[in-house]
């Protein structure tokens, strides 16, 4: 759930406090989550400040969510925020991860198609014109997908096609390979990815699990424009785990197989032990014995991890926290009040 989950019935059966007219639907929003991002938000603002200019003739709106930063990320995006009506500075609370902020920035977005872009540039919102004509030819999402990497270390890349193809391999949506959260979205469809409440969000797999009709568009990912990764292996790793858990329950059934498996192993074995009991001198078979233990309890070990991180989740998810909570908003222009407003659930 969101803190200002823009649809909720709770919300809408109460009557609204916010009694400004909302404004009209700008045709684009542009949302970027920023951490730690004062190196390239200068560049980041400008470049997506021409882009936008030029393809909407001044019709958008720039959402950059502060991801509790702790360099001077949301000062700038304050100060910037000041001087131009199109920019939504949007402040959490405190650093939430990459895909609640943008979770957070998207319940914002009014837009009739919502552009999503990482801060770093590495996806360059120049081609949101060649996106907007790829939606515009008939489609509900265009994702950007990437045609190389040679930007990003090997290790990058050679974990993120082991991952991809992990995943594909283990869920039954078809999750795009290469992609990230580069993509243009008709509003209806962020409106149903914003009513799916789940707490451990994978963006990419939940916009593909929606359907719609979905097309990619092949581009180069450049080279960060400044700064360094916010995705450390720890956090990689983390995200890989909530694609998965969220995405297949095929782990669950690893335990069940090995059981199978060792079962059949333990009834040759039965023969093998009976023979010798029979027909010559049963050794003691120590070490036998220590092996099986040490296998069977290993595959145990794993067998309840797998089950420990799935039930994590379940008790994470069945508090039902809001996935993030906002600060501020800088916002010269009155919020529609289904996107937000001071005055949310409380939380
Ligand atoms: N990000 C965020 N919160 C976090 C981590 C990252 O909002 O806790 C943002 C970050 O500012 C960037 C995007 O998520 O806009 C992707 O992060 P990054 O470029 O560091 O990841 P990489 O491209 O190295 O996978
Ligand atoms: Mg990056």
């Amino acid at each position: 759930m969101n803190y200002f989950m823009p649809h909720s019935p709770a919300e809408s059966s109460r009557p609204l406090a916010i009694t400004t007219v909302p404004s009209p639907r700008p045709h684009i929003s542009l949302v970027a989550p920023c951490y730690n991002e004062e190196a390239v938000l200068p560049e980041l603002y400008q470049r997506c400040t021409r882009t936008l200019t030029e393809v909407t003739g001044g019709d958008y709106e720039l959402i950059l969510i502060n991801d509790g930063s702790t360099d001077a990320t949301w000062p700038m995006i304050h100060k910037l925020a000041e001087g131009d009506p199109h920019l939504v500075g949007v402040d959490l609370s405190r650093n939430f991860g990459h895909q609640r902020a943008l979770t957070a920035g998207l319940s914002m977005a009014r837009g009739e198609a919502i552009f999503v872009i990482d801060a770093d540039l590495q996806d360059p919102p120049e081609l949101l014109g060649e996106m907007l004509r790829l939606l515009n030819s008939g489609a509900d999402v265009v994702y950007g997908q990437r045609l190389s990497r040679e930007a990003e270390s090997r290790f990058k890349r050679w974990s993120a096609a082991a991952f991809y193809r992990l995943l594909a391999w283990l869920s039954e949506v078809d999750i795009p390979h290469d992609t990230g959260d580069f993509r243009l979205m008709r509003r209806p469809v962020v409106e149903a990815l914003l009513a799916m409440p789940e707490y451990h969000r994978f963006v990419r797999g939940m916009v593909a699990w929606l359907g719609f009709k979905q097309l990619p568009l092949r581009y180069h990912r450049e080279k960060r424009f400044a700064g360094v990764t916010k995705y450390p292996l720890r956090r990689m790793l983390r995200l890989a785990a909530d694609a998965i858990t969220s995405f297949s329950i095929a782990p669950l059934r690893v335990s069940t197989y090995f059981g199978f498996l060792f079962s059949g192993f333990a009834l040759l074995s039965l023969f093998y032990i009976l023979g010798s009991w029979l027909f010559f001198n049963a050794a003691p078979g120590w070490t036998s014995l220590m092996v099986l233990t040490a296998i069977i309890g290993g595959v145990q070990l794993i067998a309840v991890g797998i089950m420990g991180e799935y039930l994590g989740r379940i008790y994470l998810e069945v508090k039902r926290r809001p996935n993030f909570i906002i600060r501020e908003i800088t916002s010269v222009h009155p919020l529609t009040p289904s996107s937000g407003g001071e005055n949310g659930d409380g939380g």
